[in-house]
């Protein structure tokens, strides 16, 4: 039971700790830095955020991260972390390959639940809050009702059940997906407009994309690639070149 309670209170404050991290730290960036050139240049909206939609989009972020912390505090309390099964440079080698495994799972997982999330029954009740965010801001990255905060992580469980993924790899993917989803969220556009024809780079998402699936809601569910909207016929909005 302690070895319970003391994984909950390590990751709580892990997941809250990178929200404020990086969210805070994007806003302070991107939004407070009154010169930043790059604001100045590539924002995708040209209205200010309101001071209702901060605040609505940190509370609920927060109670997100406390969920998160809560429900893998709980999973794997006491449980010994997992190793990584080489070493040396074949260890760098095994973590990257998991590493982009994982975000590949997770996209998959993303595009299916989200495009659930809209079905009309659950969008009103549930997925309608993270679009109350018509103009989203860093802050929005975990501003979910949360039922759609059980849905975001409902993948991640069985797979550290069923496979050997090391806690290392772990770790790292939540900081690398708060990161992206972050920057998602940002407001600036930060893709070089060449990646838009780019034949490898051309198949990230990209911050004006998820900015236009919280305007339109019928296209552009995807996480951090382009490869399920565009075999499913929902690309309608493209990074502009
Ligand atoms: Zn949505
Ligand atoms: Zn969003």
């Amino acid at each position: 039971m302690n070895q319970v309670l003391i994984m909950v209170a390590v990751l709580v404050g892990l997941h809250l700790g990178r929200y404020a991290l990086m969210a805070g730290g994007a806003y302070l960036f991107f939004w407070k830095w009154k010169g930043n050139p790059l604001t100045a240049t590539r924002r995708i909206q040209h209205q200010v955020f309101t001071r209702a939609d901060l605040r609505r989009e940190v509370l609920f972020s927060l109670q997100t991260a406390l969920l998160f912390g809560a429900l893998f505090g709980v999973v794997y309390g006491g449980a010994k972390p997992i190793p990584l099964a080489q070493s040396g440079g074949w260890a760098v080698l095994e973590f990257c390959a998991w590493m982009l495994f994982v975000l590949v799972v997770h996209d998959t997982y993303f595009y299916w639940s989200h495009r659930l999330l809209h079905h009309p029954a659950l969008f009103r009740r549930v997925h309608a809050l993270h679009h109350q965010s018509r103009n989203p801001s860093p802050f929005a990255a975990l501003a979910f009702h949360p039922v759609e905060a059980l849905f975001q992580v409902a993948w991640a469980i069985p797979l550290g059940q069923f496979l050997p993924v090391p806690s290392s790899v772990w770790l790292a993917f939540a900081f690398v997906a708060m990161f992206i989803n972050v920057l998602g969220h940002c407001g600036v556009e930060l893709s070089p407009r060449s990646w838009a024809t780019h034949p490898v780079l051309g198949w990230l998402n990209s911050a004006t994309i998820h900015d236009a699936h919280h305007q339109q809601l019928d296209q552009n569910f995807g996480l951090y690639l382009t490869l399920w909207d565009r075999v499913l016929k929902t690309d309608r909005a493209k990074l502009r070149a």
